[in-house]
């Protein structure tokens, strides 16, 4: 007889943004001119800069040639793209990672949600809240998570986040063993400083707990307070593993690659053995992953070039004035934002605590605008809206023009 995994119809469905596509499809409708702008969704707009372009264009011309055509990579990634990050990433912080601990991938929500792969049944899991749902809904797949209750899972430890604490999670006092920790943070905006981070490092060393850390927003970072890796904590190489992904750094969201680091120190010890997770996960990856497309490694190599670093820095820096000036213009209205400075993301408080889907059918109904409900992100995160800052320009003044209009 056929078994499925049951864990899959434990999960509830993925309601987010097919609601808010939903209720924005029928506000539409109402229109007699289609005006909604969109800051909800955390996709990229800038096209992809001039360096990475011009080296993907290379590289599909060395497949045209027999000379220089390539079939399967090696699994872990090409050497040229995992030297470039040892050398450009993380040496110049004065962090020595080695090529053989980086992990080439087709993106940070594929390694995310795979590591998994590599734990067992029975490891305790906590989250922050609001959280990245992918973390949590990949364990509940693997059984992790115990049952949905409503609006959050039974065997999830939940580190809730909320505007008393600053926005940073406490550790939790309960027994883990695994903790997922976003920084900067999705959905909120919010980063951890170093002193901070350093916490959450000493807890783990002190109770044999493994850190998945994910810095896709990384290259948002510009105080220099908020470290840019996990490896820069002392000790942090014992249990941590890193993911990164070149989607929100350089527009990769369509093109596809990112890289887990998993470095050789981190063991774990498991029924009387020391078992290295780095040996665990190349095994998982060359059993089920044939490697990130040559065409997108060199994409992505390119933007350790000193013209692709410039370029990927203009767009940074792009996204990030659009997220100061709407985070200007929200307060100048008098509402409470958080996040925005070192991150593409503002979180911010609905007026009088109103809840937030209803204030994201006040702003979808009076200012054609579309946020993300932050109750999406978990049960801390009502009360909250999200916007992002990956729109153009024009958006975002067109945007503060009309919130300044509306009675709040
Ligand atoms: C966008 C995002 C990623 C990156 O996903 P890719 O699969 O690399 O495009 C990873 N983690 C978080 C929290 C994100 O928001």
């Amino acid at each position: 007889m056929i078994q499925i995994n049951d864990n899959y119809l434990k999960l509830p469905g993925s309601y987010l943004f097919a609601s808010i596509a939903s209720k924005a499809e029928a506000f539409r409708k109402e229109l007699d001119k289609d005006d909604i702008i969109s800051l909800g969704i955390g996709d990229v707009t800038r096209p992809l800069c001039s360096a990475v372009i011009d080296a993907m264009h290379s590289a599909v011309d060395d497949l045209s040639r027999s000379e220089t055509f390539r079939g399967y990579g090696p699994e872990q990634g090409y050497a040229f793209l995992r030297q470039a990050i040892a050398d450009n990433d993380y040496a110049p912080r004065g962090v020595k990672i080695s090529a053989d601990e980086i992990f080439i991938s087709d993106g940070a929500k594929s390694d995310t949600g795979n590591i998994g792969d590599i734990l067992g049944a029975g490891c305790k899991v906590a989250v922050t809240d609001p959280v990245y749902p992918v973390y949590v809904d990949s364990n509940a797949m693997a059984g992790r998570a115990g049952d949905y209750e409503g609006s959050s899972w039974s065997n999830l430890v939940y580190l809730p986040c909320h505007e008393e604490n600053g926005f940073v999670p406490q550790l939790p006092s309960e027994i883990i063993d695994v903790v997922y920790l976003c920084y900067p943070n999705n959905p909120m905006g919010t980063v951890l400083t170093r002193k901070q981070l350093e916490k959450w490092v000493n807890y783990a060393l002190d109770n044999d707990i493994l850190i998945m850390y994910d810095a896709a927003y990384e290259a948002f970072i510009t105080d220099p307070d908020v470290p840019h890796s996990i490896y820069e904590i002392e000790g942090s190489k014992k249990v941590a593993i890193e993911f990164r992904s070149y989607s929100k750094t350089a527009g990769f969201t369509g093109v596809r690659c990112g890289f887990v680091v998993i470095p050789d120190e981190l063991r774990i010890k498991s029924k009387g053995r020391d078992v290295r997770l780095n040996a665990l996960w190349k095994r998982r990856q060359s059993t089920k992953f044939n490697g990130a497309s040559y065409i997108s490694q060199k994409g992505a190599a390119a933007i350790y070039t000193e013209e692709g670093r410039r370029q990927v820095r203009e767009t940074i820096s792009y996204y990030k004035q659009n997220a100061a000036y709407l985070k200007h213009a929200l307060e100048e209205m008098g509402l409470k934002v958080f996040g925005g400075e070192n991150a593409p993301y503002l979180w911010v408080a609905t007026p009088g605590g109103m809840p937030s889907w209803d204030f994201f059918d006040f702003l979808l109904r009076q200012a054609h605008i579309i946020c993300t409900p932050g109750a999406g992100f978990g049960p801390s995160g009502e009360g909250f809206i999200r916007f992002t800052a990956f729109g153009s320009r024009e958006t975002y003044i067109e945007a503060a023009g009309r919130l300044k209009k509306l009675n709040i």
